[in-house]
């Protein structure tokens, strides 16, 4: 029998396109392109897009991107790479996802940022049509790049909402690269309506949290693990109602917590602050969202409840109107009777 918790109705709102292609898949591109990639089959392949036990670092996770970075260089593959990943949401019983990426990533090909929103919408919509999940956009700024580079996504950003774009993101290195270095981008995204959401207190501490907020205008924290550094403005942050997109396991493989036992995921959740659970790159750290779930019951004993509050913070926080939030409710409260579970009261 499948699980409970792969039955679930479930969200996702912190989910990297280029950390989900499917190896078979990479593989396959690469034979059509002529892409040598120097792997011998598929497991090596495979071990190649994965995070070893061994990762010390999130610049070391991040080299497991490269090699499908290297193969999103068409519209080709990119629509096919977006309506798998969308596809292995809905087979996880995801029902609604927000897929995140970084169109200047994608632009080796001499793609234009425009053409390549284009390209991972028509797949995510085509896998929408088909599972009937509900499927967004979010685009991301690098921390790398500089302010034109960043704008340019910004703006298209703003001009693709009727494609399903959502909000924007900044993700790289951020011990590296500090927000204070993208005010203006993310000024210019508040400015045009545009819902931000920063990665922030993972690989550096507590005030990037805070930067994040009061000079990046974020609405979500990706990550934000390590809040419990700062007590005071981890009140703030659950005053001010600003949900966390935690991703524990990849949390762990990135060294943002030293161990398993060490994530404050459960503390968070006591504390009354908006937790939410998400994969980050289910195959760069091997999971999805059921076996995220399972291990919050496993390892942080949430009960049925508390999983179901994780869900019920994901609706809340997912940057989408109210009129496409009240219809998430009914569906899971629909979904939790009829798997014999009863909605968490709010
Ligand atoms: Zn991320």
């Amino acid at each position: 029998m499948m699980s409970l918790m792969h039955r679930l109705p479930k969200i996702e709102l912190h989910c990297h396109l280029d950390g989900s292609v499917r190896p078979a898949t990479a593989a396959e591109i690469a034979e059509e392109e002529g892409i040598e990639l120097n792997c011998s089959d598929l497991r090596e392949l495979t071990e190649r897009m994965t995070v070893s036990p061994s990762c010390t670092s999130l610049v070391e996770y991040i080299q497991r991107f490269e090699l499908p970075l290297q193969l999103m260089q068409t519209r080709k593959a990119l629509t096919r790479i977006a309506y798998e990943t969308a596809e292995d949401a809905a087979l996880d019983n995801v029902r609604y996802l927000e897929m995140r990426f970084a169109p200047q990533l994608h632009t080796r090909g001499g793609l234009t940022v425009d053409e390549i929103i284009g390209a991972v919408s028509e797949g995510l919509s085509a896998a929408e049509e088909k599972y009937g999940h509900c499927v967004r956009m979010i685009l991301i700024c690098m921390r790398h790049h500089g302010q034109i580079d960043n704008e340019v996504v910004v703006r298209a950003a703003s001009r693709s909402k009727e494609l399903g774009v959502v909000g924007v993101d900044l993700a790289g290195d951020e011990a590296g690269h500090p927000n204070e270095l993208h005010t203006e981008v993310f000024e210019l995204a508040d400015r045009l309506g545009l819902p931000i959401t920063i990665h922030a207190g993972e690989a550096a501490g507590a005030c990037s949290i805070r930067s994040a907020v009061e000079k990046l205008r974020a609405r979500r924290i990706g990550h934000g693990v390590r809040l419990r550094e700062d007590a005071e403005l981890t009140q703030v942050i659950r005053e001010r109602r600003i949900p966390l997109e935690l991703c524990v396991i990849s949390n762990v493989q990135t060294k943002a917590v030293s161990s398993m036992e060490n994530h404050p995921i459960r503390d968070y959740l006591d504390q009354g602050l908006l937790v939410t659970v998400n994969t980050d790159n289910p195959t760069v750290s091997g999971t999805n969202l059921t076996r995220e779930y399972e291990n919050l019951a496993r390892r942080f004993r949430f009960s049925e409840k508390e999983i179901r509050r994780v869900a019920q913070n994901a609706i809340e926080a997912a940057f989408v109107d109210e009129e496409r939030k009240e219809q998430l409710r009914e569906r899971f409260e629909r979904e939790w009777r009829e798997l014999g579970l009863l909605a968490v009261e709010s």
